[in-house]
């Protein structure tokens, strides 16, 4: 790709999670057009040094920060570091996610909280941090068209019910409505907020779903593409999303999830 046709050229985006799965992906596909990559991470330096690695192979600049993105704290200086190294902050992918299962009469308080602490609040203050930076900076048009960008990682669970995951579609449930309200508040000030909503993608979150063969098989009945997502599907639509390519996109959920919504029970006529 030559530097003119980089999409994202120019720009700062800091992917939260990004030392595995997804977020790794979105990082590297975000830094392959352009963008300086802030490759946060909550736990694996070793990971996220592996991503960085990989992404300045392919010639790409980034560094790598350590956040829990559920203190309020980390996530300040998180932001504060990026805006001193790189001028400003174009694009949150707001990523970081886990799963605490439980059957829901037996779900502990700490389950509940620490799903929602990292899938929720984490979610909105990164975002807090991200749009108190777009207002300051605003529009810079050689940059982008925007004057911001943030992408909410959701889940084809912000509309499909989980037995078993109360905490998980309740963070996404909510992540939904964050997304689409903070989108409302400040599209007059042309900043984009949208989601992604995966399906199954190949990621160590859900590696009891794709590690065996019948597991394997019994997940493709849920998806009608069949074949599991990969982080580098969710990568290209993290890019297209941040672009100017989608300037009049504002408040959606792109579902990536080869069909996981068309009710695949009914592929044989229910
Ligand atoms: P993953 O476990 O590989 O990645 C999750 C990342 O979040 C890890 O890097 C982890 O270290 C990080 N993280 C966890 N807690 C954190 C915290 N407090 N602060 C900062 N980082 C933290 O799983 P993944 O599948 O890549 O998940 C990424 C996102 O995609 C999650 O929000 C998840 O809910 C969502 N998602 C995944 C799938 C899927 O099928 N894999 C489907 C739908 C949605």
């Amino acid at each position: 790709m030559t530097a003119k046709s980089k999409k994202l050229q120019g720009q700062v985006a800091i992917v939260t999670g990004a030392s595995s799965g997804i977020g790794a992906g979105v990082a590297k596909a975000l830094a392959a057009d352009g963008a300086s990559v802030v490759v946060n991470y909550s736990s694996s330096p070793d990971k996220a040094e592996e991503v960085l690695e990989s992404i300045k192979q392919e010639g790409g600049e980034g560094f790598i920060y350590k956040a829990d993105v559920s203190q309020e704290a980390d996530v300040k200086q998180m932001f504060r570091e990026t805006i001193s190294r790189y001028g400003t902050v174009d694009i949150l992918v707001n990523n970081a996610g886990l799963q605490r299962d439980a059957k829901f009469h037996e779900m502990s308080l700490e389950q509940w909280n620490h799903v929602i602490g990292i899938n929720l609040t984490g979610q909105f203050l990164c975002a807090r941090e991200a749009v108190q930076e777009f207002i300051r900076r605003g529009i810079v048009p050689e940059r982008s068209a925007s004057a911001g960008k943030i992408i909410c990682m959701s889940s084809v669970h912000e509309v499909i019910p989980w037995a078993g995951h109360a905490n998980y579609a309740a963070s996404k449930g909510g992540v939904m409505m964050l997304m689409k309200t903070i989108a409302q508040e400040y599209a007059p000030l042309k900043i984009r907020v949208n989601s992604i909503g995966p399906g199954a993608i190949r990621t160590p979150i859900n590696y009891a779903a794709w590690q065996t063969p019948q597991a394997y098989e019994q997940l493709l009945k849920l998806i009608p593409a069949k074949r599991i997502g990969e982080a580098e599907d969710i990568g290209k639509a993290a890019v297209w999303l941040a672009s100017d390519d989608a300037e009049y996109v504002n408040g959606i959920t792109l579902f990536v999830d080869g069909g996981m919504l068309l009710y695949p029970g009914f592929e044989d006529n229910g």
